[in-house]
């Protein structure tokens, strides 16, 4: 499971500034979900090897009056979700009450914290740091995360238990094809050809872990209950902490399935449903834990911010997906039209995916959904030869040659596998780089229906080799 990093500290010790190091170029989640702040931040970060999902809590301010009352719960939640947490204090202004007031409400929890001074660039450090220890934390790591010094020592040091769990999987050098249970992890494994290929096959025959999520109230509790009503299978709940979501094995027609409800059906049972709060890591880990995600959106309400932000944060990690409109039950035909265009107005780019029309109610549509679920899985597991990329890049160049660039026609020469899951095919030729968008495009669309991959995002890199 991806490990989740929580920020936490009062406002301008340079939270949102460590969170944009972390998470880079890559573009940061900004959820504005019920109950959580505007400005709260999820960004997916790597470091090394490990992916791990940060999260800016922004909103605490210890300077008003009792911490425990004061702090946003959604800013509590991001701490009770995280694995770890780090507590950033200034060390250019000192320590301060609202420091310590966070650092008590820190202690009385029993999550593994670190305790970051910033802003250490141009002074003297060990000085500056000394008054912190007041503070009661077990350790204390020096940063200046605009100069980005001592980020990645202190990365490694709280990132190490999931390094541990990283190293045992992919250091086994007696790794058995049968182990190999991701496209990642086969990838990593350097196989022959030949083992490759039995991997892929094994792999395509394994249960596909779908998630099912989507925005409060869109109807995912109502559709997972369905697919279990249906389906008649043995429910129950594998290992975990009560943060993450639930896994449900289930079978139909021949395929094994491993549901992932982020709704929380079986907790509902025992709980009050106002209680039950969305949870955003709980989602995210969901997306980066699943073969396939299936968004639901509700058809009656307009695509919110919100279902573009998860939608975002899927295409993000590049998983497949599918996209179950939802309560297109009594809706007249007008209205129907005008859902349909708005998708294609503002779903463009995520055209990949195949978009159904159900009705989790009374069941309209949902079985269909297995069909795409699994064409999906199929697509962004499916091994392709550099053999059949270079073939098909011909195919698309002798029926729509490359413009000309400065006077020089662009020449698409061979073309391979750079990775998988998503798909990423690496075109070599000459000017390649200059080629306008449309026929890179064209490209995509040409081995989208060629190798009949849908569900799945293709990403194409391109290689000047003049
Ligand atoms: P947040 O409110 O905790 O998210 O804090 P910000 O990330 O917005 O940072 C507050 C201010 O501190 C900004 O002006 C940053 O440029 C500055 N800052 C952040 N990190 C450093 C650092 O390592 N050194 C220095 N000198 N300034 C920093
Ligand atoms: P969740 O928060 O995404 O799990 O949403 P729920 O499954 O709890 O559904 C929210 C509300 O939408 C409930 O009142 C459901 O009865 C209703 N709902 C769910 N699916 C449908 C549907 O297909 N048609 C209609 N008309 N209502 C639905």
């Amino acid at each position: 499971m991806i490990p989740v990093v929580a920020l936490v500290g009062r406002p301008n010790v340079g939270k949102s500034t460590l969170f944009n190091r972390l998470t880079r170029t890559r573009d940061a989640l900004v959820a504005d979900f019920p109950g959580l702040t505007r400005d709260r931040k999820y960004g997916k970060a790597e470091l090394d090897e490990h992916e791990f999902i940060v999260i800016d809590t922004g909103g605490i301010d210890g300077t008003e009056e009792g911490v425990e009352t004061k702090m946003a719960e959604q800013s509590l939640a991001a701490i009770e979700e995280a694995d770890v947490v780090l507590f950033l204090v200034d060390g250019r202004a000192g320590l301060t009450s609202a420091d310590e007031a966070i650092a008590k409400h820190l202690r009385s929890r029993d999550k593994p914290t670190f305790l970051v001074v910033n802003k250490i660039d141009g002074i003297d450090a060990d000085c500056a740091c000394a008054e912190f220890w007041k503070l009661g934390m077990d350790g204390m790591y020096q940063i200046a995360a605009t100069q980005n010094r001592g980020v990645t020592a202190l990365m490694e040091r709280a990132l190490a238990p999931f390094a541990e769990n990283l190293k045992k999987t992919s250091g086994d050098e007696e790794m058995q094809i049968e182990d190999l249970t991701s496209v990642e992890d086969i990838e990593k494994a350097n196989l022959s050809e030949a083992d490759a290929e039995a991997a892929y096959k094994r792999l395509q025959e394994q249960p596909i872990k779908m998630a099912i999520i989507g925005r409060p109230n869109v109807g995912k509790s109502t559709l997972t209950n369905r697919i279990l009503g249906e389906e008649r299978v043995v429910v129950y709940d594998m290992p975990g902490t009560t943060r993450d979501s639930i896994y449900i094995p289930m079978e139909r027609e021949g395929q094994e399935y491993v549901l992932i409800d982020t709704a929380g059906i079986r907790r509902r049972k025992n709980m009050n449903q106002a209680v039950e709060k969305f949870s955003v890591i709980q989602t995210l880990k969901a997306i980066e834990d699943a073969n396939v995600v299936l968004l639901v959106i509700d058809a009656r309400e307009n695509i919110s911010d919100q279902d573009l932000s998860l939608l975002g944060f899927v295409l993000n990690s590049g998983r497949s997906l599918v996209i179950a409109v939802n309560k297109w039950d009594g809706l007249d035909n007008d209205v129907k039209e005008r859902v349909k265009s708005e998708l294609d107005r503002r779903l463009g780019f995520v055209d990949f995916a195949r978009i159904h029309f159900i009705s989790a109610l009374h069941g309209t549509g949902v079985g269909h959904l297995y069909e795409s679920v699994k064409e999906a899985y199929q697509s962004a597991t499916k091994r392709i030869s550099t053999s059949l990329l270079t073939r098909i890049m011909q195919m698309a160049q002798d029926d729509h040659q490359p413009p000309m660039i400065r006077g020089r026609r662009v020449k698409l020469k061979y073309a391979h596998a750079g990775g998988y899951n998503p798909p990423i095919i690496v075109i070599h030729g000459n000017q390649v780089n200059e080629l306008p968008g449309s026929y890179k495009r064209y490209l995509m669309n040409y081995y989208r229906n060629t190798l009949e991959m849908m569900g799945t995002p293709i990403r194409i890199m391109f290689q000047n080799s003049d």
